[in-house]
């Protein structure tokens, strides 16, 4: 790795991205290979990131008895009346030439005996179209290989366990980055800084997702929007006071048979529905049975195929190939984030995002299962390619004197008590007035979507709103709330 310190002064970059996931990973080869100066940064290793933790796969239109536009009417479904219809196309017909792309530069995935791609099923697909590899270590296998690409492209800087601390802008244009080791000019800055689900105490998410790409954003003037939906995984671990409690149970083992039964052993849903209506329909099974958790059946599961997910569960101290396990919802993805238009570009000139933290529409209020992989590769390449295009400015002006502050295990406390899979305006209300930015929209968007649609349920609007389909709530730095249909 290039040294930190020498790096810094080297500025300023055609492109500075934050975050080593996917989607950073990616928009710095694809920059780079473009021919420019890139520096990438991350606040940890690679093992940090919710990239490296997937388990079920990318969502691609690869059988021949599937297409693009059935995938599309997939996440069209799934997300409930809300998906910008053009990022959906564009998502889903370039999924197949990103997979190509991808197994071209070496990426592995699992193949059946006869050398074809193996391709699993998840919850609210009409297809099998979820390539996997290693079994349900596909993250693993993704990042570590782009990484080894990044290692090899000499127009990368990587700037690892460095935290981006404010963004390098006075309000109308973003100029670069300001991190814990030194600013770091650049023409464009790429935010891929993953998801927001870890503030949410219960969750699937490794601590770092935080949010901390849209407290940056926010604070320098940019838009955030779609920060109401959260995606609740209906099978997570359920071991209250255990590390491994909120451990994710991917949802391809319920493709492959596994059921969830109540407190009797008998199956009370259908498990391959989307995930808002299986998150829900565990909510009102575990309240059925007062307050115990319902159980995933696994014992008919081939553990060959979810090594890491057995593995996990024994080590929790279950006996998943004799007794089914207690699953119960948690915090698992967030569908907003930064606003940005279908190259990435921020309401902030200069400032763009891809991945989990930004908000491009393409999910609506309910992302299909292994989309957002797939979206770190589509929409980070034309983030990287959008980026590319931009100038340095000659005199930047002086650095901002905000700095990000993480949130406290209080404020992930209160954002599950407050805002978790079943929300009412009391509860909201309280949540606004959170220390954490991110936190304190939350409470104010989920406070002012008077409805519930997908990630979104409120026990006082238990109904869908037809008036509010297609209308995302976008999040001014003023804390101003704006509702606007997207082209
Ligand atoms: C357990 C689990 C299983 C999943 N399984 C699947 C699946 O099978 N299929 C699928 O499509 N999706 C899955 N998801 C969701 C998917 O993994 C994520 O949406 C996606 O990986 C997000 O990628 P990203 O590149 O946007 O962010 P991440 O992979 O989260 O990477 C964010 C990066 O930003 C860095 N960073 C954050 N803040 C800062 C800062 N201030 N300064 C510097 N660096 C910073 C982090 O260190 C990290 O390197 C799963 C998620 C989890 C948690």
């Amino acid at each position: 790795m290039t040294d930190r310190a020498a790096a810094i002064s080297t500025g300023p970059f055609d492109l500075a991205v934050i975050g080593a996931g996917a989607a950073g990973l990616w928009s710095a080869i694809r920059a780079a290979e473009m021919g420019g100066r890139v520096c990438l940064i991350s606040r940890k290793p690679l093992a940090e990131s919710a990239s490296f933790w997937a388990q079920g796969g990318l969502a691609a239109a690869l059988d021949s008895e599937d297409s693009p536009a059935a995938h599309a009417a997939d996440t069209i479904a799934a997300g409930r009346n809300l998906c910008r219809t053009e990022a959906v196309r564009i998502l889903t017909e370039s999924a197949p030439d990103t997979v190509a792309d991808l197994i071209d530069r070496g990426l592995r995935f699992d193949r059946g005996p006869a050398g074809d791609l193996e391709l699993a099923l998840e919850g609210g697909h009409s297809h099998r179209r979820i390539i996997h590899a290693g079994g349900s270590q596909t993250g693993r296998e993704i990042t570590g290989a782009l990484a080894r690409i990044v290692a090899g492209q000499p127009g990368i800087t990587v700037l690892e366990e460095t935290s981006a601390v404010a963004l390098w802008s006075d309000g109308s244009r973003c100029h670069g980055i300001l991190t814990d080791r030194g600013p770091i000019a650049s023409a464009a800055t790429l935010l891929a800084t993953g998801g927001a689900a870890a503030l949410w105490r219960r969750t699937s998410n490794p601590w770092g997702a935080i949010g901390a790409g849209g407290v940056l954003a926010s604070a320098a003037g940019a838009d955030l929007a779609d920060l109401e939906f959260c995606q609740f995984h209906p099978t997570c671990l359920s071991a209250p006071g255990s590390d491994a409690d909120g451990a994710l149970i991917t949802e391809a083992i319920r493709g492959e048979g596994a059921t969830l039964v109540d407190s009797e052993g008998n199956r009370f849903t259908d498990e391959l529905a989307p995930r808002d209506d299986v998150t829900a329909a565990i909510l009102q099974q575990i309240e059925r049975q007062a307050g115990e958790p319902v159980s995933l059946d696994l014992t008919a599961i081939d553990t060959d195929r979810f090594p890491s997910v057995f593995r996990m569960l024994e080590t929790a101290g279950f006996d998943p190939l004799n007794e089914p396990v207690p699953v119960s919802p948690g915090a698992h993805y967030v569908m907003g984030g930064i606003k940005v238009d279908l190259h990435g570009r921020s309401s902030l000139p200069g400032l763009y995002a891809a991945g989990e933290c930004a908000c491009t529409g393409v999910h609506g209020a309910n992302r299909l299962a292994s989309n957002s992989l797939t979206e770190c590769f589509v929409f980070g390449q034309r983030a990287a390619t959008a980026g590319m295009e931009e100038t340095a400015t000659r005199n930047p002006p002086s650095p901002p004197t905000w700095r990000f502050d993480p949130p406290t295990p209080a404020t992930r406390e209160a954002v599950w008590r407050l805002a978790g899979p079943m929300r009412q305006q009391s509860r909201l209300e309280q949540l606004t007035k959170d220390p954490y930015p991110l936190a304190q929209a939350i409470g104010a968007v989920a406070l002012a979507r008077r409805e519930s649609r997908g990630g979104h349920r409120r026990s006082d609007f238990p109904g869908t709103d037809p008036a509010m389909d297609g209308i995302h709530l976008t999040y001014r730095s003023d804390g101003s709330i704006e509702q606007e249909r997207w082209p």
